[in-house]
């Protein structure tokens, strides 16, 4: 079905806005559990502060401008909704306030140059890898640059980065194992060009287990990137495709991206008020993390056991505890290895400052996060540390080559256990 977007269906947005702004009842429960509130320590720069000002700017007593720092500040990591006793749904309001406010922003120049390289870039893989090997042979010079632009040369990794893998569009069940069914994978755009063995893995894992796996040729960015800045049109657009490309014919659609993962179940908000909004309500109810999948197995494939103990530092990803709710199946998956224990960093999942391109917008308060979050870890020394979004594993291997310290592992959830089935897990 063609779907068509109306410009007024922005309007659609008002309502659910509206929703999270009257439920909250100002107790201030949230304001321990976010990170800028515990980093700025003002009340404008905490989950109840910006519904105050988000409030004040749609009725019209305060200018988009004066709100924007506080607003712009937000990491969007949602750590607010599980702390917050009246059930207020943050993501309802923080990301449609953006997308609202979005065509009054006045932006410097360069400001709006930085946000036209990133939408040019981060959500096509192949740009994204060109754009990222020029961006590290310009590393050295990240001093005479533009300030806007060194925070996204500093994340570049040193290490060249792998080639794309090109999938085949559809990889079957392994033989002899006992058929689980049939599952879609959505690749992740900087995923692709940053760390493409995590697809990989998934796709090894899961025909490991029984799932033939469908990979969509048109698939493309999630959209979440756009939509967490403001930018609705683009959001939809990539949306709209992906319903487009996704079969309806699968059990599940498999994300192994927590940012990815959680921009899908906003799709439903998203194409609110168009005529796409009941498929994207559909794909949102077939997606689900790559832990969660294997986790409603009865039983996993059998996994070998470790030659050594291996100690490993879970960090929930915000976009995957938070936005999805997923806390427990990563966990579990992991102590399904013998011989893995895992050791929990004692900060309650504080994010840790990736939150898609926030350590590229506000680097100072995310390498403020990013370095909290590495010296917590490194007290646990644990033999490795995983996650399940390439973002947070991106921060915390530049957070932690940066102090001097030993060079600890990062790996994603599904590579970990991928690497235990072939034997090389901890070696
Ligand atoms: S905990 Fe919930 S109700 Fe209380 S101030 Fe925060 S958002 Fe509002
Ligand atoms: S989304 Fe995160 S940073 Fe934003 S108000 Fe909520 S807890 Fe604070």
């Amino acid at each position: 079905m063609q779907h068509t977007i109306k410009p007024e269906s922005q309007g659609a947005l008002t309502a659910p806005m509206a929703e999270a702004v009257t439920k909250c009842v100002h107790c201030g429960f949230c304001l321990p559990a976010c990170p800028t509130y515990q980093e700025l320590g003002s009340e404008s720069d905490s989950p109840r502060g910006r519904i105050v000002i988000m409030k004040e700017v749609l009725e019209g007593t305060l200018t988009v401008a004066d709100a924007a720092p506080h607003v712009d500040a937000c990491l969007g990591c949602l750590a607010c909704e599980p702390a917050c006793p009246s059930g207020v749904p943050y993501r309802d309001l923080i990301s449609a306030y953006r997308a609202k406010t979005n065509p009054e922003r006045k932006r410097s120049l360069t400001e709006k140059l930085k946000r036209t390289v990133i939408s040019n870039t981060i959500p096509y893989p192949s740009r994204f890898q060109t754009g990222a090997r020029l961006g590290r042979l310009a590393k050295p010079l990240a001093g005479v640059m533009p300030k806007a632009f060194q925070p996204m040369l500093g994340l570049l990794p040193d290490e060249p980065l792998p080639p794309m893998v090109v999938y085949p569009p559809q990889v079957s069940a392994d033989a002899g194992v006992e058929p689980q069914g049939r599952v879609a994978l959505l690749l992740g755009c900087a995923q692709q060009a940053l760390d493409p063995d995590i697809n990989d893995a998934t796709i090894e894992v899961l025909t490991r287990n029984g799932f033939e796996v469908v990979i969509p040729e048109t698939q493309g960015c999630c959209g979440a990137l756009s939509w967490h800045v403001g930018e609705l049109e683009d959001a939809q657009k990539f949306a709209i495709n992906n319903l487009g490309a996704f079969p309806a014919e699968v059990d599940a659609v498999i994300t192994n991206a927590a940012g990815c993962g959680s921009g899908i179940h906003e799709y439903p908000l998203i194409l609110k008020g168009t005529t796409a909004e009941p498929a994207a309500q559909a794909m949102a109810e077939r997606t689900c993390d790559i832990s969660v999948q294997l986790m409603r197995l009865e039983k996993l494939a059998p996994i070998p056991a470790l030659d050594r103990p291996l100690r490993i530092a879970y960090h929930d990803a915000c976009h995957l505890a938070n936005a999805q709710g997923v806390r427990q199946p990563p966990r579990d998956l992991l102590r399904a290895i013998p011989g893995v224990e895992i050791v929990e960093i004692p900060d309650g999942g504080t994010c840790c400052g990736s939150a898609g391109t926030y350590n590229i917008d506000q680097p100072e308060i995310a390498a403020a996060l990013g370095q909290k979050k590495a010296n917590l870890v490194r007290e646990l020394a644990p033999d490795l540390i995983v996650s399940g979004n390439i973002g947070c594993l991106t921060q915390l291997r530049t957070h932690l080559s940066q102090d001097g310290g030993p060079n600890l592992p990062v790996r994603h959830t599904v590579q970990a256990l991928r690497d235990a089935y072939i034997g090389v897990l901890g070696k």
